[in-house]
């Protein structure tokens, strides 16, 4: 693709940092709120529901760019002072849309991500200006945009010196009616695979069903999204906007609940929060399911890490099977990511010479019988038999 001077493929992954959360690595970092930000109480009882379910970030739209004029716009900057409170109350960063420059510069220094929507996706002069402001930007995919177009959209804030850009699928439009939208997952990899930007997925607007919210959220995951951005009200039947979509606090936490195990299955994690003596123990059973579906992704690695390490003893003499050099090297490295994770480094460094042991044993065993069967083939067709 042309023109991705700065969104394009690099060696390395970008992963933003904001505020203590880190979007675009390991952990699938989950988002939730309702559309419209409605009251303070709407807010507190929404920001309590994302903590609960281990969600990171509370969103909520002050500024609402409504399909009709008659449609409720958002209450503004009385919004915005809900949204940072109730998340301040929860120890949780804040997300809100912008519409204009009047809008970003309201907003700008007091929430901790800002949002571009689908219907502003293009808007190259909004965009420009997000590049010189220093925040996350999550830009969603526009109602019928190419994933071209929406790299090129994600280009304009990274050109104009924003390096921090979150694309966010968010369905397209298609034929089919039964959908709000289409949510288009192949986006997901194709964005990854032509960009180094992180990519998260909002069922809400693909689907506008509630039914439809968990299934796709799992699938996202799956289809290696790096997080999550859903609508949930605490009373759905009385939002403002966007309330058939939008789940129940309990239907919410329940995902959340059920997010780890797909997250484990695709080498990622999620852990749910989990408060209050009536869920412990159903905290417990899900802990374990998340547990059993983290070990199932050890023993897989650590397979076919076996079988690479076969293929490598293949290409090395005998004699020099065992490279202690590189052993130190691969543990430092360990260590110093496991620590980002909050990972004991004694416990990288107990691991990891078993691991080796174990490899060069391997090694040697294959290496050893190849030799053997060559002796055989030797002695079959001794030198000057025909
Ligand atoms: C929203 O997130 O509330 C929203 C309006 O989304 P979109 O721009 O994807 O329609
Ligand atoms: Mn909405």
């Amino acid at each position: 693709m042309k023109d991705l001077r700065l969104a394009g493929l690099s060696n390395e992954r970008s992963i933003i940092k904001v505020n203590g959360v880190t979007i675009g690595g390991k952990e699938i970092i989950l988002m939730g709120g309702p559309c419209a930000v409605e009251s303070s109480k709407q807010m507190s009882q929404s920001a309590e529901t994302v903590k609960k379910a281990g969600g990171k970030i509370l969103r909520g739209g002050v500024f609402k760019p409504r399909t009709s004029p008659y449609s409720f716009q958002g209450l503004g900057k009385e919004g915005l002072n809900y949204l940072v409170q109730a998340a301040k109350e929860q120890d949780l960063l804040c997300v809100t849309e912008v519409i204009d420059t009047p809008s970003l510069e309201l907003i700008a220094d007091k929430v901790d991500i800002i949002q571009i929507g689908a219907r502003n996706m293009q808007n190259f002069e909004l965009l420009k200006l997000l590049g010189k402001i220093d925040k996350p930007i999550i830009l969603k995919r526009g109602l019928s945009a190419t994933i071209e177009e929406w790299l090129l959209a994600a280009e304009y804030i990274l050109a104009a010196g924003n390096s921090q850009v979150i694309l966010c699928e968010r369905g397209i439009r298609t034929y089919e009616p039964s959908t709000r939208n289409t949510l288009d997952l192949s986006a997901v990899g194709v964005a990854k695979e032509l960009s180094h930007l992180p990519v998260i997925v909002d069922p809400s607007h693909a689907a506008g069903r509630r039914d439809l919210i968990s299934s796709l959220s799992k699938a996202a995951i799956a289809a290696g999204a790096d997080g999550l951005l859903i609508e949930m009200h605490p009373n759905p039947a009385e939002a403002t906007s966007d309330g058939s979509q939008s789940l129940y606090p309990e239907q919410f936490v329940q995902l959340a609940r059920e997010l780890g195990t797909v997250a484990g299955a695709v080498n990622r994690f999620f852990a749910c929060g989990g408060q209050g003596d009536e869920e412990t123990l159903e905290t417990l059973e899900s802990l374990r399911i998340q547990i059993d579906g983290i070990d199932q992704t050890i023993i897989e690695s650590l397979a076919a890490r076996m079988q690479i390490v076969r293929k490598v003893g293949d290409q090395k003499r005998l004699d020099c099977v065992k490279d202690a050099s590189r052993e130190k090297e691969i543990i430092q490295r360990l260590v110093n990511f496991g620590t980002e994770l909050q990972l004991s480094p004694e416990l990288v460094k107990r691991i990891y010479p078993l691991i080796f042991e174990f490899a060069v044993q391997s090694q040697i065993k294959t290496k050893l019988a190849k030799e053997k069967e060559r002796e055989r083939d030797l002695s079959c067709y001794p030198i000057g038999s025909k």
